[in-house]
């Protein structure tokens, strides 16, 4: 990093981002009048543990605008309950694709189908760059392990805010594709992580309520505030 002041001012930057496209602009000017090559601005990925990466300009246009589409903190359909996936037909693919467009340009590792506002049991993920994005369709899961993990997780409908969640490592989950062949995945690490977080939206439980109390308070506060937060940064 290049030093902590400037990691300051970017961060506060990327956090205007997630707002909306007015405070986008805004922030854009501001960067524009810092540096008129473009500036790059840290974005923190949904499900967390992903390094923190810089984007340019453009990129930074596409995530403001994906995240204007996605479904924000506050809005009851993040606490609904969806129902199950029963037609596997083209309208369910659309929606995947149309799904994966928001995940990529939002920056995401994974979306589920609540915050692209569709109460239906359906997620995308897809944990690291090089691989093939994937959907799973009424995903179910099997087994947990008992060992678990405290890592920081992101949400893009809880954007600038930032907390710890301790979730069981490993984890296999049954599902379906978009033509409704059985699909089973045994995920560790980084990708268990990311389906727990993605199935529990289609329960309607964030990362606040899963978060411990400390950082929960801190977290909405900062929320109502429409401040950023992220743990031990007021430690
Ligand atoms: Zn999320």
């Amino acid at each position: 990093m290049a030093s902590e002041d400037e990691t300051a001012t970017l961060s506060e930057e990327a956090a205007a981002y997630a707002e909306g496209m007015e405070r986008a602009e805004e922030a854009l000017a501001a960067a524009g009048a810092e540096d008129a090559a473009g500036e790059e601005v840290e974005v923190e990925p949904e499900g967390g543990e992903e390094p923190v990466r810089r984007y340019d300009e453009e990129t930074l246009r596409r995530r403001e605008a994906a995240l204007a589409q996605i479904v924000q903190y506050g809005d009851p359909m993040l606490k609904s309950r969806s129902s199950e996936v029963t037609e596997f037909d083209q309208l369910l693919t659309n929606e995947i694709l149309r799904m994966f467009d928001l995940m990529k340009d939002g920056l995401g590792v994974g979306l589920a189908a609540p915050q692209a506002g569709k109460l239906r049991r359906l997620l995308v993920f897809q944990t690291n760059a090089d691989a093939v994005p994937q959907e799973l369709v009424n995903p179910v899961i099997e087994w947990l392990s008992d060992e678990t993990e405290v890592a920081a997780e992101g949400c893009l409908s809880i954007p600038r805010v930032i907390v710890e969640v301790d979730r069981p490592l490993y984890a296999r989950v049954r599902g379906q594709d978009r033509n409704g062949a059985e699909v089973l995945i045994e995920a560790s690490g980084h990708e268990a992580r990311v389906l727990q977080h993605e199935i529990d939206h289609l329960d309607g439980i964030l990362i606040l309520d899963r978060t411990e109390k400390k950082q929960r308070k801190s977290a909405m506060k900062a929320l109502r505030r429409g401040e950023s937060f992220s743990p031990h940064e007021d430690d």
